[in-house]
């Protein structure tokens, strides 16, 4: 996206025909910076071919993990509805793995069923269910442990997962008494280590920490593990800072991991791959005059895009025109909802604006529409995938009969 003499553009289109086609609020995709993300992603760690598993959470539009599995990725899932909708985009069962602290029942026979490559157990109880199903279907499951290696991954508390405190995975402890458990059981094989400290990781530093639990805990096991899944959480550049992880340290230190373990390396990526992707395009309802700063109510709320609400995250924010003249007062960007939080920003020297102006905030394409919710009874957006100058409406916009 960038502005073509002072008139922003998604690959090819002009954001204001957007808006003027497909109305607003809607989501937009860009399919050449997916293709860039993915072959990125996949060249930085090109020495020894990971297993990159989308993380469906993400974003999970069926047609554009269809586009994404055109690449060879599998999928990452946290619940029987992503495993659906990952198995309906044709994903190979046989690259699938499925992660989550409260896998119910229904959904472990789900997934056995389907023979998925492995499920990423996270708790004692949870193993002993999979070997009691996997009994009773007389099969033999490929499972992971998730292991909390309790490393601190410096990023929002919200969307830390790898410490001691957190939910997630075993601890050292109990991971070496579930190795002992799966020796002994006939239904289950353990082939995966699993990992995931967090997301939005912009330090290598906590990878290479982790990288060293793993190494010991291997160790200790003196079990040969086919797999180790090191999660996702790769940063990415919000706003104007550039500030995104470092693949080549992050390479460097699993090489140096692999040289002591031979082992497919498996990686989970979502905001990678498909955040900088997305934008989401508004109108201005009303500009509401206020003492110190001015109301700048939109079109777009926090049902649409919750990450401001929900973690306090920063969306850049630009008009669809450019112009010179800026607003003596700030600006603050908010939505109809009747929540306080719905607020997408607060900027000051912002482009004047006018009623009906539109705006884009960017890098909105990893969950954005993924966590939208129709909360005050509001449709959601549609989706739209561009490519140069091609439109592909991915998904339709809701309609109110849809919701009565
Ligand atoms: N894997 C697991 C288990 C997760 O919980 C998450 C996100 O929370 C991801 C992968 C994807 O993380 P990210 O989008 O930061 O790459």
């Amino acid at each position: 996206m960038k502005y073509i003499k002072k008139i922003l553009t998604i690959e090819k289109v002009k954001v204001r025909d957007i808006a003027k086609k497909f109305d607003t609020p809607t989501y937009c995709y860009s399919y050449n910076q997916l293709k860039k993300n993915i072959n990125d992603f996949k060249k930085n760690f090109e020495s020894f071919s990971p297993l990159i598993c989308f993380a469906i959470k993400s974003n999970t539009n069926v047609n554009l993990i269809r586009e994404i599995k055109k690449f060879g990725l599998g999928a990452d899932v946290v619940s029987i509805g992503e495993l659906m909708m990952a198995l309906k985009a044709g994903i190979n069962p046989k690259k699938i793995v499925f992660s989550g602290v409260g896998k119910t029942s229904k959904e472990i026979a789900y997934a056995i069923d389907k023979k998925i490559l492995l499920i990423n157990a996270e708790s004692k109880s949870e193993i002993k269910e999979i070997d009691r199903i996997a009994k009773n279907k007389k099969k033999k499951v490929q499972i992971g442990i998730r292991l909390n290696p309790n490393t601190d991954a410096n990023t929002l508390s919200q969307i830390s997962t790898g410490k001691k405190e957190n939910k997630f995975g075993v601890n050292e402890k109990t991971f070496l008494e579930l190795v002992n458990y799966c020796m002994g059981s006939k239904n289950i094989s353990l082939k995966c280590l699993s990992v995931h400290i967090g997301s939005q990781i912009l330090d290598h530093k906590p990878y290479e920490k982790m990288l060293n639990v793993i190494d010991k805990i291997i160790v200790k096991t003196k079990h040969n593990f086919e797999f180790i899944d090191l999660g996702g959480g790769m940063g990415i550049s919000y706003g104007d800072n550039n500030r995104k992880l470092n693949y080549t340290k992050y390479n460097i230190a699993i090489k140096k991991f692999l040289k002591k373990h031979s082992t497919k390396i498996i990686f989970e990526p979502g905001r990678s791959i498909v955040g900088n992707i997305g934008f989401l395009i508004s109108k201005v309802i009303y500009i509401k005059e206020n003492d110190e700063k001015d109301f700048v109510i939109l079109d777009a709320a926090m049902n649409d895009l919750m990450r401001p609400a929900l973690y306090g995250a920063n969306h850049k924010t630009l008009t669809s025109i450019k112009t010179n003249r800026k607003s003596k007062k700030t600006y603050e960007f908010v939505g109809p909802i009747c929540e306080s939080t719905d607020k997408f920003a607060s900027l000051k020297n912002f482009q004047k604006l006018k009623e009906k102006d539109i705006i884009v905030m960017c890098d909105v394409g990893a969950y954005g529409m993924s966590l939208s919710s129709n909360y005050n009874v509001r449709p959601k957006p549609a989706e739209l995938l561009i490519e140069e100058s091609k439109i592909r409406i991915i998904k339709k916009r809701q309609k109110h009969k849809d919701l009565m």
